[in-house]
């Protein structure tokens, strides 16, 4: 037997898989509703080397993580077990052994090319990366949405955050040139063509570059608001409120509950009239169905910042067809449909913004709809 064969037959399952972050044109804090989302993949990835072990232990290694690889032992994973970034990848083993699955360890090397707590879903690409990955070197033959839940379930349940489905679901099922109409009660998808060059159009991402510190117990909190809402109308959840009864329904209930139910309501209304424009090969009219989502999130669910207003305020008055906050909000991305040749107008404008603001300057770039989770190796 030559070298060369003994390490062909005795090489470990391996290969490299790429799952990328994401911004969403429209629909935001509605996929813990059940309601509506559209989200489009970035071509910014995170990328994993992986390299199945036998021995039991899951060995995590980022690119972007200062230090020597994390060392875990497989069989004594736990929620609340792992500190850190690692918590990330280590929450997908968890979750696929919880589910059933006979996986073991792995060598795994993360390079992602998505910002991190950029309101663009840095998070779900790990995740999902790693999910992935794992599919296909155990051939659990789990098809995009068994993935997407999978990871999700990762998050909630292992990393401890509560996050709806969306981020999952657009890192794995999001195709080049589409964006995705995503029911996230039943998680049918449509891809929906989102040819922005071909309207002459851009979509500029402004990454504000703040997270303030209010995020990850406001989300908890807006979200047991939006089911305690749910419950007192007595419906499984606010996407089941049609916008015709809403003011009706806005009278039953108390005060602090009510601007949250009408954030959803006419959100859900807003992503599926983008969609319909999109179908109708009209995506200039997404323009002011963005900025009257910003200002539903700004004065409504009063999740946006000082930061993001700013850079939509800006974006609009130098010409963009509209702009809204991404992600979860208190900080992170803000996402501005401009015509090509107002783009850079409209980046240096919101730049020059934060400098007189004497904020950060921000990370700008330009979205094109890329693929979801695939193997690249
Ligand atoms: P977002 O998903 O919006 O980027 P989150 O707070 O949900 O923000 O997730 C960010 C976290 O994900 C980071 O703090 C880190 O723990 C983990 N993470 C993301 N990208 C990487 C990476 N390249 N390497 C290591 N950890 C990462
Ligand atoms: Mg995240």
């Amino acid at each position: 037997m030559t070298d060369s064969q003994s390490v062909r037959d005795g090489a470990a399952p391996a290969g490299v898989w790429a799952a990328p972050g994401r911004v969403n044109l429209i629909g935001e804090h509605t996929d813990y509703n059940d309601g509506f989302v559209l989200p489009v993949a970035l071509p910014q990835a995170a990328r994993a080397a992986v390299r199945l072990r036998t021995d039991g232990l899951l060995r995590l290694h980022s690119e972007q993580v200062d230090g020597g690889p994390v060392e875990l032992t497989v069989a004594d994973l736990a929620p609340g077990s792992v500190d850190g970034w690692a918590k990330y990848p280590a929450a997908v083993v968890w979750t696929l052994r919880a589910a059933g699955y006979e996986v073991g360890g792995a060598d795994v090397r993360i390079d992602s090319s998505v910002p991190t707590g950029a309101g663009l879903s840095s998070s779900a690409a790990i995740e999902c990366v790693v999910a992935t990955a794992y599919n296909d070197l155990h051939g659990l033959g789990l098809d995009g949405p068994a993935l997407a839940r999978l990871a999700q379930r990762a998050e909630n349940e292992f990393v401890g955050v509560p996050c709806g489905i969306m981020d999952q679901m657009a890192s794995v099922c999001c195709t080049e040139g589409n964006a995705l109409f995503l029911d996230t009660r039943d998680l049918a998808q449509r891809q929906v063509p989102l040819d922005l060059a071909g309207a002459g159009l851009r979509l500029l991402v402004v990454d504000t570059r703040v997270k303030h510190d209010l995020a990850d117990g406001a989300y908890a909190e807006l979200r047991a608001g939006c089911e305690r809402a749910a419950a007192l109308l007595g419906l499984p959840a606010l996407r089941d409120l049609d916008p015709a009864g809403l003011d009706t329904a806005l009278d039953r209930l108390p005060a602090d509950l009510r601007p949250l139910v009408r954030h959803v309501v006419t959100e859900n209304a807003r992503v599926r009239e983008a969609v319909t424009h999109l179908y109708l090969g009209d995506p200039a009219a997404l323009g002011p169905i963005l900025t009257a989502g910003h200002a539903s999130l700004r004065d409504d669910y009063e999740v946006s910042c000082p930061e993001t207003d700013l850079a939509v305020d800006t974006a609009v008055a130098a010409g963009a067809l509209g702009a809204r906050m991404t992600g979860g909000g208190f900080g992170g991305s803000v996402i501005a449909l401009t015509a090509a040749d107002t783009l850079d107008a409209v980046a240096a404008a919101v730049t020059s913004a934060f400098t007189d603001a004497g904020y950060e300057a921000p990370r700008t770039f330009t979205a094109v709809p890329a693929a979801g989770a695939r193997r690249v190796e």
